[in-house]
């Protein structure tokens, strides 16, 4: 069941946007009347995220917000594979064993995963279900687990071992003990959901944030763009490295200070590599996408964030619909060409890399 989150702790709020200006301002003529400076607000939980829906619109209510609820709560009945009897763990439960008919959501947002897994040469890899719960990052007890134990996960985990049925929506994986985590792209399918559903009601300006992936609907309500903070993968949630400013996108981040643990003074978190079972080690500290569909966003910064500076880069750039913002390990800030002028650094602790 999603939650609706009704204390505002300090601390949970995620000052992910700057909304400058935003009282006061007036509307252009083309502008809706309903348009409001001031965002009808709600949050909601789900996949142990705080997803936050600020709508700026007047005609915006309560039962709104409900229906946006319901669509969550739909989602997370069937995407989530810590819930029992969701259609994801009931595809766990028949491993090796059966096919199993999901809906058509489910089975999309499963293929799209293995697309993503495939063009990712496996960087991207929606069966690591079995080393996402050895590890336990997120969880209450999360620990180093043993070589023989990350051997024993890997062996089941290969999205090659997924078989998709289209004309039934059957999915099967072949092996036993194998498990699907759709943990890298779900809130982002989910954040497409619900600017359908605003879209379809007639809203067209409204900030939706899971967590820190956001989708910026529309523009700001006196029609100039949104101004999006940008987190600095060296500190707390809410501690921008810079500003992007977008008109009807969606930016999303993966990086290593969403979750993780310390042990032995040393930081794991919960990006996965697939090859050698431990969190990715590498030059980068976060990368965020800028793209059209949030479940494209979510997956890339996944796949991206585990290939690297430069293999991750050439993805980006083969796909014309993205940019990309990657933060490395020195400090310096690499922008795909798209964003040269979007992006303003505001952090001295960054530089922009030559
Ligand atoms: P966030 O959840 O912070 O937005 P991501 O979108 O990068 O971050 O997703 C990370 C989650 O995806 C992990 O918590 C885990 O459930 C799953 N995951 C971990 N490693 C991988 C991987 N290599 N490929 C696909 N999913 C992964
Ligand atoms: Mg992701």
């Amino acid at each position: 069941m999603y939650r609706k989150l009704l204390s505002y702790s300090s601390l949970l709020i995620m000052l992910t946007l700057l909304m400058a200006g935003s009282i006061g301002c007036t509307t252009t003529a083309d502008q809706k009347v309903a348009a409001s400076s001031e965002p009808a607000t709600e949050r909601y939980f789900l996949f142990d995220t705080i997803v936050s829906l600020r709508v700026y619109d007047e005609r915006m209510t309560s039962q709104h917000f409900d229906e946006v609820g319901a669509l969550l709560d739909r989602i997370d009945q069937r995407m989530n594979r810590q819930l029992a009897d969701s259609e994801i763990d009931r595809i766990n439960q028949a491993a090796g064993k059966s096919e199993v008919s999901v809906s058509e959501e489910t089975f999309k947002v499963v293929e799209t995963a293995i697309d993503y897994a495939a063009a990712s040469g496996g960087h991207f890899e929606p069966t690591v279900g079995p080393l996402v719960d050895l590890w336990g990052i997120g969880g209450e007890h999360p620990a180093v687990p043993e070589e023989g134990e990350l051997d024993a996960a890997m062996k089941r985990m290969n999205y090659k071992d997924v078989f998709l049925n289209p004309a039934s929506h059957a999915i099967l994986l072949k092996k036993e003990g194998m498990s699907l985590d759709l943990g890298a792209i779900a809130k982002g399918y989910a954040a497409d959901v619900i600017a359908d559903y605003l879209q379809q009601q007639d809203f067209h300006s409204a900030i939706i944030d899971l967590g820190g992936n956001i989708l910026a609907m529309g523009s700001k309500p006196d029609g100039s763009p949104w101004k999006i903070g940008i987190q600095d993968p060296g500190e707390k949630r809410g501690q921008h490295l810079g500003t992007l400013e977008v008109v009807n996108k969606t930016i999303v981040t993966s990086g290593v200070y969403e979750r993780f643990f310390k042990a032995d003074g040393k930081v794991y978190h919960h990006i996965l590599s697939p090859f050698n079972g431990y969190p990715v080690d590498n030059d980068l500290l976060s990368v965020t996408i800028v793209t059209d569909t949030s479940m494209d966003a979510d997956a890339m910064s996944t796949s991206v964030f585990s290939l690297g500076l430069t293999e991750g880069r050439q993805f980006v750039e083969s796909r014309d619909d993205a940019e990309a913002i990657f933060v490395t390990t020195d400090h310096q800030i690499h922008l795909t060409s798209g964003l040269t002028h979007a992006f303003k650094l505001t952090n001295g602790d960054y530089q922009l890399a030559e």
